[in-house]
């Protein structure tokens, strides 16, 4: 029995948590598994129920679960508040409530896709790379920080990019670990040729790569892998980098496939502890309560959920399968529609989602 936390939280979020509750029933079903599912309040929705973005009942509840499924949070209705009431607050509140170091991004491009994205399609046709970064280290939490003034008047910003060995390593295990469920090659991303934390950073996944024998490391400079990215991404499996590098290179992933709607990603701390999954975009308040949003990318959250939150593999399988299938089919939302396909909604997208899975 998995104890799951599904986090609806504001926009768009209810509606593609709906559709991300009855794909779980379905898989629940095909496979033979137990979800129990509870509901809890998160961001905005949880800023109007009880006056914090992040209930410590909410955060307990994750903390004591298998995995944390969210959508997202935010609108402009919060967006006036003080900065420790944010809907946003409670993302960060998640993250160290529950020691989320690893953030894995795939940018996979479907071929049903592939004239959504703005690049030529000899480019970027059969990508399917991840990018790992490092989400609580590096220059966003090095100390010292802030803006100084020195004893002539002038001011100085300074921000510190650190990392310690063992942050190094466990990430490093991470990216290993994830490139072992794919096609087993790690490149490496730093600026080693003028910092010494990335000389750190570049020893220290040195190390760890021989513990794992069977997956090919590389390493790459970050300027080169912002190009390479665009020039032939195909060439990535697993891209393991620090968090400001990451934080970059995965948005620039991200777009290569073209479509913001599609695309999950999963936060995970220590083995064994629960890990967030959810989609990359935002609550889409422009859209919400028009059941016009896509919600494959809560769905292949719940196949990332499957695959490295509770290693069911066949299951995660199956999900991206039915995804595909419904695709083949034609079926498209809004933001992903083309010439000569059929255009539905939100939820006529997940019960065509569901109907696929029974039928696998
Ligand atoms: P957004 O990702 O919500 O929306 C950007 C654009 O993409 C909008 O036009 C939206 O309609 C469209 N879009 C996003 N998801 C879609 C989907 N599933 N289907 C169809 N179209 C989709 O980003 P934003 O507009 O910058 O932010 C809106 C709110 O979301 C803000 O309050 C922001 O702070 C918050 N936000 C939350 C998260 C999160 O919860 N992790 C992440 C980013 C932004």
């Amino acid at each position: 029995m998995y104890r799951i936390v599904l986090l609806p939280g504001d926009g768009i979020g209810p509606e593609i948590m709906a559709v991300a509750a009855k794909v779980l029933t379905a898989v629940a079903d095909k496979f033979e598994l137990a979800f129990d599912c509870q509901t809890a309040l998160v961001g905005g929705a949880a800023i109007d129920a009880v006056g914090h973005p992040l209930p410590p009942e909410t955060l307990e509840l994750c903390q004591n679960s298998h995995a944390v499924l969210l959508a997202a949070v935010g609108g402009e209705k919060w967006d006036n508040l003080p900065s420790h009431l944010r809907p946003e607050q409670a993302l960060l509140g998640l993250r160290s409530g529950l020691k989320l170091f690893a953030n894995i991004r795939p940018a996979k491009i479907l071929p049903q896709l592939i004239d959504a994205s703005t690049l030529k399609r000899e480019v970027v046709e059969g990508v399917d790379l991840v990018v790992v970064r490092e989400l609580t280290g590096g220059i966003y939490f090095g100390q010292p920080k802030g803006i100084f003034t020195d004893s002539n008047g002038v001011r100085r910003g300074v921000n510190t990019m650190a990392y310690l060995e063992t942050e190094i390593d466990r990430i490093a295990h991470v990216a290993f670990q994830t490139a072992r469920l794919r096609r087993k090659q790690v490149c490496s991303v730093d600026k080693s040729n003028v910092l010494e934390v990335s000389q750190l950073w570049r020893e220290r996944v040195t190390a760890i790569g021989q513990q794992y024998p069977d997956v090919t490391l590389t390493h790459m400079y970050v300027d080169n892998c912002a190009m390479q990215l665009v020039r032939n991404p195909r060439q990535f499996d697993v891209i393991l980098t620090a968090n400001l590098f990451g934080d970059i290179l995965s948005d620039e992933a991200a777009m290569l496939t073209g479509s913001i709607g599609m695309l999950p990603s999963a936060s995970l701390g220590e083995a064994g502890k629960p890990g967030l999954f959810e989609p990359v975009h935002g609550s889409a308040p422009d859209i919400a309560g028009k059941d016009i949003a896509n919600p494959i990318a809560q769905v292949l959250s719940i196949a990332m959920m499957l695959r490295y939150g509770l290693q069911q593999p066949q299951a995660a399988d199956a999900i991206e399968l039915a995804v595909s299938l419904v695709l083949d089919q034609g079926k498209r939302t809004g933001d992903i529609m083309a010439p000569g396909c059929e255009r539905v909604g939100c939820q006529a997208m997940g019960e065509a989602i569901v109907a696929q899975i029974h039928s696998l």
